[in-house]
């Protein structure tokens, strides 16, 4: 009989709660358990060492074996290749963040393994073995929170720059794989029309930061700014005149990666200064 865990996709739990759910191994990205006759497969994507992604629904594994060439023939490897015609369960997990694993689903190999050439743990470029899964029962995956695909991305980013050139281009060069794509959450701001309209109005062409003119002038003719809050709204900010300012693209990516302090004082000055009054006629004036 087929093991049944009691998870949903998109649960996440522990290494330890895994291993004792499936009665595996508590370390490998591929382990067989033969009390519930199973195979667990780990993607985690905080090594980058593989290039575990989905490629329209399917979810392409690469093999085991750190260093060389990887045998379809070797330990779970040839498990995997064989699950179509052996009595074993094959379950996915994902890994974004370290000791959180995230249940994907059951999974059957979908198509026949393919190779890949990869660099192995010492960047010599080797050939993988990559196994197109898809899931049973689910068409999707199930969705991803957004920040944590991003947080485990800078990661890899961060992991990325400390590589010598020579090294960057091996990786680089190796990779012959298409851009996976995969479903994600994402919180997004329901902001106020009349705000950034109004923010927008008041800094009048010019960014209020540079000073200078937007640098286009959109498809209406109208000078090319973006609304940026000054207190992020995911930290607090509120979604007021005085929390809102108009930007240059140039100065609203130079706001988002540095944030400087001296940056956001004078922005707070000039978001105060965003205020209207009403003349005796009934006319707005900005002052
Ligand atoms: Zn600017
Ligand atoms: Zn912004």
């Amino acid at each position: 009989m087929t093991f049944d865990p009691p998870l949903q996709p998109g649960d996440t739990i522990s290494n330890r709660q895994l291993t004792e759910l499936f009665k595996c191994s508590s370390q490998g990205g591929m382990r067989r358990a033969h009390a519930t006759e199973s195979l667990v497969l780990i993607a985690d994507h905080t090594l980058s060492l593989y290039e575990n992604r989905w490629i329209d629904g399917r979810f392409h594994f690469s093999g085991i074996g750190t260093r060389g060439d990887q045998q379809l023939g070797f330990s779970q490897n040839k498990t995997l290749a064989e699950s179509p015609d052996n009595p074993v369960s094959v379950f996915l997990f994902e890994v974004f963040e370290s000791g959180r694993y995230i249940f994907t689903g059951r999974v059957v190999l979908a198509e026949a393994p393919y190779t890949a050439s990869h660099p192995d743990i010492e960047g010599r470029c080797r050939s993988v073995w990559v196994f197109p899964l898809r899931l049973i029962g689910e068409e999707r995956s199930p969705r991803i929170a957004e920040e944590l695909i991003q947080k485990n991305r800078s990661r890899n980013e961060r992991l990325a720059r400390k590589l010598s050139d020579k090294e960057l281009v091996k990786r680089a060069a190796n990779i012959k794989s298409r851009a996976g794509c995969r479903r994600a959450t994402i919180n997004v701001y329901e902001k106020n029309v009349y705000v950034a309209e109004l923010a927008r109005r008041k800094a009048n062409g010019s960014c209020q930061l540079c000073e200078q003119p937007a640098p286009f002038r959109d498809r209406h003719g109208r000078a090319f700014l973006e609304t940026h809050h000054i207190t992020r709204i995911s930290e607090g900010g509120e979604d007021t005149i005085d929390n809102t300012v108009a930007l240059c693209p140039n100065c609203h990516a130079k706001m988002h990666a540095l944030n400087l302090k001296s940056d956001c004082r004078r922005l707070k000055k000039k978001a105060a200064r965003n205020v209207y009054q009403h003349t005796l006629f009934g006319e707005v004036i900005f002052c």
